[in-house]
């Protein structure tokens, strides 16, 4: 049986990176409903321009776009078969309690939260860059304008403002109450500090899995 996980954390968590690596160790799916979006608003469609309006506001894409877009993806047996990772969704209870009345209570075998304070990744944020051309994540030097790794343009995400982030910020907080207590109540909630180097919190990450999902315990030969 293939691993499904959910995670979650407040923006500039780490959730991205980790998720990244998480799943390539896991060998599933890694489907992030951000870059889903962000892939779809790169696009132009009508639904990209909706998706805009949202994202670059920092509001909630409403319930019944997300599910859309998530069911357009989890829709594939052969990826439900192998596994996945869902990065920034569920989102909501609502969202949460649809993914379980579609899939069942297969849905998901873990739920990881990755959990860095407020004031912590308040700093992060406004200082992160992506690179243009290798999407690698960077904090801003004073000045710096090219990637470290590919010498690429860094810029800001463009939902990286003071009001977005502000307005992110405090919509995590006010939706994951509920969704965690959610989560919790279903015996599959899992919080992991996500403060210290990345390897030092993907170390903690995969333990938790590891010590959760039975599936991968058993050590590659
Ligand atoms: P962040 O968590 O840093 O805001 P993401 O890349 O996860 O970044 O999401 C970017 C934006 O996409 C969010 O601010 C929101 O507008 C939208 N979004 C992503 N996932 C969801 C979701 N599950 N429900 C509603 N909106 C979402
Ligand atoms: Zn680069």
């Amino acid at each position: 049986m293939a691993a499904r996980l959910i995670v979650l954390g407040r923006q500039g968590a780490g959730k991205g990176t980790q998720c990244a690596r998480l799943a390539t160790r896991l060998g599933v799916s890694h489907l992030s409903t951000g870059d889903l979006f962000r892939a779809e608003i790169a696009t132009g469609s009508p639904l990209g321009r909706q998706l805009d309006r949202y994202v670059s506001t920092g509001d909630l894409v409403p319930d019944d776009v997300v599910l859309d877009v998530v069911a357009a993806n989890l829709g594939s047996a052969a990826l439900r078969a192998r596994g996945y990772l869902l990065d920034g969704f569920p989102r909501t209870l609502a969202q949460a309690q649809a993914l379980f009345e579609v899939l069942g209570a297969g849905a998901a075998d873990l739920a990881l939260e990755i959990d860095v304070p407020v004031e912590v990744v308040g700093a992060r944020l406004a200082a992160r860059r992506i690179c243009t051309a290798c999407r690698s994540v960077a904090a801003a030097r004073d000045g710096q304008l090219r990637c470290d790794a590919c010498g690429g343009r860094l810029e800001r995400r463009a939902d990286d403002h003071d009001e977005a982030i502000a307005r992110r910020l405090w919509l995590y907080d006010e939706q994951a109450g509920p969704l965690l207590v959610w989560l919790d109540s279903q015996g599959i909630l899992v919080t992991v500090d996500g403060v210290g180097r990345p390897d030092a919190v993907h170390d903690r990450i995969y333990a938790a899995v590891a010590q959760r999902v039975p599936a991968i315990r058993a050590p590659v030969t």
